[in-house]
């Protein structure tokens, strides 16, 4: 069977042969537009489905509005720039038309754009059979020198992640038995994409390359060294463990949207201290960029290379 990556493969393949229109496009959390001095707008577009990524009666209309919008964001922080505006395509089956679950789910989404100072500027509505279906499609803008990619990273970076992983894949597991109220259960419902430290490490020019964790690190960081064809090595010790987590969530759980984002090795010292004083929290170096081999990721305990068969989340 074709995985969802083997087809976004197949599609980045057939568009090679493509007009381009100036874009560079497949392959990245988002895809580019530079506009003229050096200036550049980043398109991404995220799809919630119904009893994929949310359940209707397992979140509320202001939270599943408020995860639809923060996704996107993520996604835009990622590139290294600020996001600006989104579109909004929603499907509603007819009962979210005549309660109050349609007007509730357009206020929050107001709300938490104007949280985050993002325009909506467009979208669509049309009516679907079963399942609520949501499309945002977000717009970035910033310098073109500041936009990272994933395949910036250079050999003898050091890996770091920008918050504790886990807490995400911790709340989902105390929604499933039952506590919709702990403290990770609340991040799972209501995800914080990591906004100002994606457009502030953009910033940055001894931050090579950026993405967003969204399927868990086991599976992102991946991306990220095949797209810069090199390896790397995680030292597990050092992974920030969200409170009520483990070692497996925070290595394999999705719907983190952390930045994963890699930093020239002599400027280390000085970006965690300036991050810590900006943020308050430090970001966590876990590994380094290695030169690629047959074995392109390796794990370690303590120095030690262990065989790990961590797996991110997957479609198919
Ligand atoms: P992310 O988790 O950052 O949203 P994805 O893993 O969903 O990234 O997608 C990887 C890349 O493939 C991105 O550049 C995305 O825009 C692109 N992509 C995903 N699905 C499609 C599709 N159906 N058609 C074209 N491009 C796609
Ligand atoms: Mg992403």
């Amino acid at each position: 069977m074709m995985t969802e990556f083997g087809l976004i493969a197949q599609a980045a393949a057939l568009c090679q042969k493509s007009t381009s229109n100036g874009f560079e496009g497949i392959g990245d959390d988002c895809a580019i537009l530079p506009v003229g001095n050096g200036e550049a707008l980043v398109y991404t577009a995220d799809l919630l489905v119904e009893g994929v990524h949310f359940l209707r009666h397992a979140a509320t209309p202001e939270e599943i509005a408020h995860k639809a919008l923060h996704v996107n964001l993520s996604d835009v922080a990622a590139m290294g720039v600020r996001p600006v505006a989104t579109l909004l395509s929603v499907a509603l089956p007819r009962e979210t038309m005549t309660g109050d679950w349609a007007e509730r789910f357009m206020q929050g989404y107001i709300a938490a754009s104007n949280e985050a100072s993002v325009a909506l500027v467009g979208g669509d509505t049309t009516a679907s059979q079963r399942d609520i279906v949501i499309n945002v499609t977000a717009i970035g803008r910033g310098p073109e020198a500041h936009l990272k990619r994933r395949s910036g990273a250079e050999i003898g970076d050091w890996i770091c992640v920008g918050a504790p992983l886990g807490a995400s894949g911790a709340g989902l597991r105390d929604i499933l038995a039952g506590n919709h109220d702990t403290p990770a259960a609340r991040i799972h419902k209501r995800p914080q994409a990591q906004i100002e430290e994606g457009v502030w490490l953009g910033s940055r020019r001894e931050v090579h390359a950026m993405m967003d964790i969204s399927d868990g690190i086991a599976s992102d960081l991946k991306h990220l060294f095949d797209r810069s064809h090199c390896g790397a090595e995680v030292e597990l010790t050092q992974l920030p463990i969200a409170p009520g987590a483990d070692e497996e969530l925070a290595l394999t759980a999705g719907e983190e949207y952390s930045l994963l984002f890699t930093v020239e090795a002599a400027a280390l010292e000085q970006l965690r201290s300036d991050y810590q004083k900006q943020f308050g929290t430090p970001p966590h170096p876990v590994g380094r960029i290695v030169p690629r081999t047959e074995k392109p990721l390796r794990w370690l305990r303590n120095g030690v290379e262990i065989e790990g068969t961590w797996q991110g989340f997957r479609h198919y």
